[in-house]
């Protein structure tokens, strides 16, 4: 049996405005495994950078963590120290960001950037450094030459790698992907991930991988966690939530992406707009665009059922 190694319990995050608190996250019960790969999907504004960045604690303002715990290896995240914080950022929980080109430092070349990264956390020589970072280009598929490269001289799916060579510097037990491929070409975003399953099998981290991109996210995550307007809204193995979503809004997900088969369906879009944050609609966020809303949606917010065994839906209609 898998171990926890993250257990996000109440988590609540808010945006500070003029006109008052913004909740981007409501509540959050959600466990990540040792050695998985667990999905997080849903529309922008939905709270999946939100929630990638309050696990690292590098929320800027005006978001604050306003409740809740995140308990890593038995401590809680949201009560660390800086010093602790600081040796617990890259050593044990680390993260690509959505933009390798904004991620990097485009004054200081690619190698120069993963040796500070390991001298910053680790004892060991400028030599050895140097080393590592050779064989951290060798990981992810960059010929170590390229170490004098500066971030202007890779191309796009390179500074991707050389963000991810950053991240797995320090053997972390966990890898936050938050839209790692989203400025990609299909055949280098698909070629990039299958390198990161390849390296997570490997090297046995836990990856979150956070995507709008759900079709995707399906093929190479172990689980998925589905969220809407701030909210979780399903939770599951990746094969149950392709072959049979459970949440109304997970099912339009899916059928808002074109078949690949020949002949396959069209792609049908969800009605209506994301629902605001700052007056969210009562009991089931998702009832104003939900086509199968009964009577008791608009008035009751539906609780988490559990479906099957690490299948979770917050439906009234899930049994
Ligand atoms: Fe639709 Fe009601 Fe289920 Fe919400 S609770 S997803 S409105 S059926």
């Amino acid at each position: 049996m898998p171990e926890p190694i993250i257990e996000i319990r109440d988590l609540c995050v808010d945006y500070v405005t003029d006109s008052g608190p913004v909740r981007a996250i409501d509540r959050l019960n959600l466990v990540v495994e040792s050695g998985e790969v667990l999905g997080i999907a849903g529309e922008s504004g939905s709270g999946k950078t939100t929630l990638a960045k309050a696990l690292l604690r590098i929320l800027p303002p005006p978001a604050v963590i306003t409740g809740g715990e995140v308990i890593f290896k038995g401590r809680d995240i949201l009560a660390m120290d800086d010093e602790e914080l600081r040796r617990m950022r890259w050593r044990e929980i680390s993260m690509v960001f959505q933009s390798a080109m904004d991620a990097l430092n485009p004054v200081i070349s690619v190698g120069e950037q993963i040796t500070d990264t390991l001298l910053a956390h680790d004892e060991c020589s400028a030599e050895e450094a140097r080393e590592r970072a050779g064989k951290l280009l060798d990981l992810v598929g960059i010929p170590r030459d390229r170490l004098g490269s500066y971030a202007h001289q890779l191309s796009g799916g390179m500074r991707q790698r050389v963000g991810i060579a950053i991240a797995l510097a320090m053997r972390p037990s966990v890898v936050i992907l938050d839209e790692p491929t989203t400025a990609l070409d299909v055949i280098v975003e698909r070629e990039i991930l299958e390198r990161i399953r390849e390296l997570q099998r490997e090297f046995g981290f836990a990856v979150i991988f956070i995507t709008h991109d759900l079709a995707r996210m399906l093929q190479v995550s172990d689980r998925v966690a589905v969220f809407y307007a701030a909210r979780l809204v399903e939770v599951g193995p990746a094969g149950e939530l392709r072959g049979a979503p459970r949440h109304p809004y997970t099912e339009g997900l899916l059928q808002a992406f074109p078949s690949v088969k020949p002949g396959g369906r069209e792609p049908k879009s969800i009605p209506g707009q994301p629902a605001s944050l700052v007056n969210p609609p009562s009991g089931c966020r998702f009832h104003p665009r939900c086509e199968r809303a009964i009577e008791i949606c608009p008035k009751e917010e539906p609780g988490p059922t559990e479906i099957g065994p690490g299948h979770v839906a917050a439906c009234h209609l899930a049994k």
